[in-house]
C-alpha cells in the first residue's frame, strides 16, 4: 500500500519557484536538529512551576533556563530549537502536563 502523504508536493518548474531560505549554511543540518523535527514542543508559561524535570529529562540538553531571580526564583525556561529533536519526552516527564507538541508546518 502506498503511503499517505500530508502534502501535495509539486516540484519548483524553475529556479524563481523555490522558496527563499529553504536552505541552510554547510553543515548546519549535520551540526543542528534543524529539519528534522515533525513535532516542536511548546510550554505554557502559565501553567509551568519551574520544576525543571523537562531540563533534567532532555535528552538533547536543549532546554535552557535563565539565572534565579532577585527572589531566588529560577527563571523562565526556554528551548532551543536548533537542538531540540522533537522527541517529546519532555512533554511525557512534564508533571503539569504544560508542555505541548505542535506539528511543525
Ligand atoms: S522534544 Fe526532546 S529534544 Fe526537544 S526539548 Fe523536549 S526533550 Fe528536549
Ligand atoms: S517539567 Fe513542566 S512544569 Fe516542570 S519546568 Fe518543565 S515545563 Fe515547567
Amino acid at each position: 500500500m502506498k503511503p499517505k502523504r500530508d502534502v501535495n508536493f509539486k516540484a519548483p518548474a524553475n529556479q524563481n519557484e523555490i522558496p527563499f531560505g529553504a536552505a541552510f549554511p554547510a553543515g548546519h543540518l549535520t551540526a543542528t536538529n534543524a529539519g528534522y523535527r515533525t513535532f516542536a514542543p511548546q510550554i505554557d508559561y502559565d501553567k509551568c512551576i519551574r520544576c525543571l524535570f523537562c531540563f533534567v529529562y532532555c535528552p538533547e540538553g536543549a532546554i535552557c533556563k535563565d539565572d534565579v531571580d532577585a527572589k531566588g526564583r529560577e527563571g523562565k525556561l526556554t528551548i532551543d530549537m536548533d537542538y531540540c529533536k522533537g522527541c517529546g519526552v519532555c512533554a511525557h516527564e512534564c508533571p503539569k502536563k504544560c508542555i505541548s507538541m505542535v506539528k511543525e508546518g
